[in-house]
């Protein structure tokens, strides 16, 4: 599928840079951009074509919906998407164990009801995915009122993931917040959003294609290892790690088991040695 994905105003520091709280160190502008990046990011890994819209060089808050309006009219796609962060008059610095939540709106599209269906569809999966991570369900909304539904010429989405002005939603948001890019690209893909797991077992990690090479060689003889680039497997907990290769090695320092030559060529030979003791 095709989107195209962007933060809500103008980079933090700048004029029109959206809702700032202090109290709770929560800048809407910069985790809109950080949401982004990471959703684009799952997306395509996932093999999807995701372009990031998001403008940084807006003179203000009109010229910056000009900007994304250009840009995300330059590619026709699936799913246009904003990211935004909420704000309200009843701030709760403290926490009260009650988040305020997340909503998506969409475009309240009269004379299409059945466009105007599936964009209601799609922001309440978003909403549904993000209700099980803990925000508060306040469900898809419907508008005429908001300028980058009205502007974009594919289907869209405005997304409020939660509130800056809430301590409750900020602590959670910070706990959680590649689980809630995860969760959002989920919803875009179509999908329920479940939880993944951290844990790995059995894996060859290596990194560049020329250890790769050993790697291969050593996944030939150990069948039911996968083959995993290290980069990829940075911050999970694995059974059963072979690491091959210096830069893998230098990644996942905690790897028990290590094939490092001095060079490509003495990796490859360590690595028929090791086939040759299983
Ligand atoms: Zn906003």
């Amino acid at each position: 599928m095709k989107f195209n994905i962007s933060a809500g105003h103008n980079p933090d520091g700048k004029i029109a840079c959206g809702t700032v709280n202090n109290t709770l160190n929560m800048k809407e502008s910069t985790e809109a951009r950080y949401q982004t990046k990471k959703v684009v990011e799952y997306l395509k890994a996932d093999g999807n074509n995701a372009n990031n819209c998001t403008v940084d060089n807006g003179t203000g808050q009109t010229d910056v919906l000009n900007k994304l309006k250009t840009k995300h009219n330059a590619h026709s796609v699936d799913w246009n998407v904003s990211i935004h962060f909420n704000d309200t008059d009843k701030e709760d610095l403290k926490g009260n164990e009650k988040n305020i939540g997340v909503e998506v709106w969409y475009f309240d599209n009269k004379k299409k009801p059945a466009r105007r269906e599936e964009c209601r569809k799609k922001a309440e999966l978003v909403c549904e995915n993000l209700s099980k991570i803990g925000f508060t369900n306040r469900h898809a909304k419907p508008t005429t009122g908001l300028r980058f539904l009205k502007d974009t010429v594919d289907k869209a989405i405005l997304i409020e993931v939660c509130f800056c002005s809430d301590a409750d939603d900020v602590k959670l948001y910070k706990s959680n917040r590649d689980n809630i890019a995860r969760a959002i690209a989920d919803a875009l893909e179509g999908k329920k959003y479940v939880k993944r797991d951290n844990k790995m077992d059995k894996v060859i990690a290596y990194v560049g294609d020329i250890d790769k090479v050993a790697a291969t060689i050593l996944n030939w003889k150990l069948k039911d290892y996968s083959l995993k680039d290290a980069n990829s497997l940075k911050g999970k907990e694995i059974n059963n790690l072979i690491v091959v290769g210096g830069g893998a090695a230098n990644l996942l320092q905690g790897a028990k088991e290590k094939i490092v030559g001095k060079d490509r060529f003495e990796t490859v030979k360590k690595v028929s040695e090791y086939i040759d003791k299983i």
